[in-house]
């Protein structure tokens, strides 16, 4: 019997994948009435290649095949990613290491980043890069298909049941995607799960009626994305708690910098405010590992778990498979050195 913890994107992913192996008896358990109810629901959609690190880049690469095959069903646009760099000498580094990935992303001098985009003010960046092959697809969709998939494929969805402890479940696997919450499962055993506590706001600001690319700017993580005729505006920055009550300092940040690299965001309202805890871990790469024979944890994606989550579901189906892995997770572990990823959001 092979038992998954929680029911978002990854957790789904997952039973997806390991059915698809055609492995049995999966129970997935979601302690919610519907499934993606938590950290899923907020997310952006944002697929994308450019990342600063080798493995989060094989992770995009092997999931966009996914995200290729599926382009109609989840409505994959390619807007394309533009990453502004603040600092000299972090945007070639970064593009010669995608590019020996056969990541074809370029450096854009900030008068490139004007002709193309004259919507941004390019005032304080050093140079860019962009990929046209990065976009946009839709969360939900991807997790309607994975839950069609697996309930076809037999596998079981116990919804409204929570886990309290992960230390009298009976199964032959348990693969714990909780997202935020695996933390507290994971002390009931006495793993530390680093999952750090911070609440994350995005503002919709209405009637951005033309194609535009997903902007975001490093190191502050401020971002717009389009939404619709909308645009979503969303950033890292300086406020890092999980009050309810930062909202408004939030907002104020937030919509300062928007102002100041997309001017025109002055001159239009503001729709709505959407707020969720990130899933993220300190060094913003997500936690594939199993620490204990029959237990693997799939969590921590760190704003990235949408657009990887088809890797992490055939990576983690190959572990329970007793199977090579199509990527070589070993950095993942629980206990690992900090990679740090700079591009994240
Ligand atoms: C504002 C925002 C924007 C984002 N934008 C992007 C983006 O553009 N692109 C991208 O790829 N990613 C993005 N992300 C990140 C992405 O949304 C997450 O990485 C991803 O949704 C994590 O999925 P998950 O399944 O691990 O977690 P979750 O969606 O949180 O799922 C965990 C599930 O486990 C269940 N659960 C928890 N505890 C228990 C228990 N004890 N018993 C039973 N069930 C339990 C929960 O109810 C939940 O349904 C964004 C995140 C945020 C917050």
């Amino acid at each position: 019997m092979i038992i998954i913890i929680g029911g978002g994107i990854v957790g789904t992913a997952i039973a997806y994948y390991l059915s698809e192996a055609g492995l049995k008896d999966i129970t997935l358990i979601e302690k919610e009435k519907f499934l993606g109810t938590q950290v899923t629901q907020y997310c952006s959609g944002g697929v994308r290649h450019q990342f600063t690190t080798p493995i989060n880049c094989q992770f995009s690469i092997e999931s966009m095949k996914t995200i290729r095959e599926l382009a109609d069903q989840i409505d994959y646009k390619k807007y394309g990613y533009l990453i502004l760099d603040m600092k000299e000498g972090i945007t070639e580094p970064r593009v010669k290491m995608q590019n020996e990935l056969s990541i074809a992303s370029e450096i854009l001098t900030p008068a490139q980043i004007k002709k193309r985009f004259p919507f941004i003010n390019v005032e304080g960046v050093v140079s860019g890069s962009f990929y046209k092959e990065d976009g946009i697809a839709d969360p939900a969709a991807l997790l309607e298909f994975y839950e069609k998939g697996a309930r076809k494929n037999g596998v079981k969805f116990q919804m409204q049941t929570k886990i309290k402890s992960l230390k009298d479940l009976k199964a032959d696997w348990v693969i714990l995607a909780a997202g935020i919450q695996s933390k507290e499962l994971g002390k009931t055993i006495g793993l530390d799960i680093p999952i750090v506590d911070r609440r994350k706001y995005v503002f919709q600001i209405e009637g951005f009626d033309y194609d535009f690319p997903l902007v975001m700017e490093v190191p502050t993580g401020w971002y717009i994305k389009k939404e619709g005729n909308d645009a979503l505006v969303g950033m890292s920055g300086k406020i890092e708690s999980k009050a309810f009550e930062k909202q408004e300092e939030s907002l104020e940040e937030t919509i300062e910098a928007s102002i100041h690299r997309v001017p025109e965001v002055e001159q239009k309202g503001l729709k709505k405010i959407l707020s969720s805890m990130s899933d993220e871990t300190p060094d913003k790469h997500a936690i594939i590992d199993s620490p204990l024979p029959g237990l693997i944890i799939a969590t921590g994606f760190s704003g990235h778990g949408f657009m990887h989550s088809p890797a992490t579901g055939k990576i983690v189906a190959a572990l329970v498979k007793g199977k090579k892995p199509i990527i070589d997770v070993s950095e993942l572990k629980l206990k690992r050195e900090q990679i740090k990823e700079t591009i994240a959001i």
